[in-house]
């Protein structure tokens, strides 16, 4: 697993924030995640979370300041060695909708040209770690799965090359509560299973309770209030 940190960030986007009095998205960020941790990201809703959390894969290219991976500055990386190392798993998965489950899941081997062995043992392998066993989910395609299966085929493309860092947007927000309290358990299990960065952004502090090692908390541009430890809710 790598760290990432955070080296006073900012992102200032041309047409400004929705915040008149906040003119970047993301102001003078410094940050560190460590490795094997997972550090969840609070705050309201426009205040820089996901903006924050691109920046770690060049979906967005900071404006000022550097992003380390492991202490490399992503902006020097190789975008195909980026994708390998980091996943990604967003609310409303992008599943291809023509692709079955098992290609769904393999598209980042092949992309990198696995042999068909290697690719199909490993789709296998995620499948069963997600719990959708391969017999019966391999060949679907993501309109014959409800949404919390949708995201655990998302979850498994995300990990298909085991990657050392897993960046996740609101991954169970797309889900009902029931469902997504049972994903957030299975995230906990495969989590502990392997040991993977992540870095999570949620605006449900229940789950950010439930999931995190450590919490930050974001206000307006991004600005760091304080990393936590996850606090117990007493009463809601
Ligand atoms: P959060 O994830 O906390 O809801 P975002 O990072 O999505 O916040 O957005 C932060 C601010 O940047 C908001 O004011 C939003 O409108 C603005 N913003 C986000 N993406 C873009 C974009 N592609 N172009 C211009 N402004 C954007
Ligand atoms: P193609 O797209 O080449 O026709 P498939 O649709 O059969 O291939 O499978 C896509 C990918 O998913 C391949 O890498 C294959 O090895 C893998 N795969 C397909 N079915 C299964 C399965 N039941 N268990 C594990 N992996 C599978």
């Amino acid at each position: 697993a790598a760290a990432i940190r955070f080296d006073r960030v900012a992102k200032r986007y041309p047409a400004g924030t929705r915040t008149a009095d906040a003119p970047a998205a993301v102001d003078d960020l410094s940050l560190e995640v460590h490795a094997h941790e997972v550090l969840v990201l609070v705050g309201p809703s426009g205040c820089g979370k996901s903006t924050t959390l691109r920046m770690v894969n060049r979906l967005i290219e900071p404006t000022s300041g550097r992003v380390l991976l492991d202490g490399e500055d992503v902006a020097r990386a190789d975008p195909v060695e980026l994708r390998r190392r980091i996943g990604y798993v967003i609310q409303n998965v992008g599943l291809f909708p023509h692709r079955t489950v098992a290609q769904n899941v393999a598209t980042v081997p092949r992309l990198l040209g696995w042999d068909r062995t290697r690719t199909r043992a490993r789709v296998a392998e995620l499948l069963d770690l997600v719990g959708l066993p391969p017999d019966r989910y391999a060949r679907r395609y993501p309109h014959e799965l409800s949404g919390g299966e949708r995201q655990r085929v998302g979850v498994a493309r995300a990990l298909a090359t085991d990657p050392p860092v897993l960046l996740m947007d609101e991954p169970f927000g797309a889900v009902d509560p029931v469902g997504r309290r049972h994903l957030q358990d299975e995230f906990v299990r495969i989590q502990r299973e392997v040991g993977t960065t992540v870095m999570l952004v949620t605006h449900d502090i229940d789950e950010a309770v439930r999931l995190a090692d450590r919490v930050a908390v974001l206000s307006t541009g991004a600005h760091l209030e304080q990393v936590a430890p996850p606090l117990e809710i007493v009463a809601r």
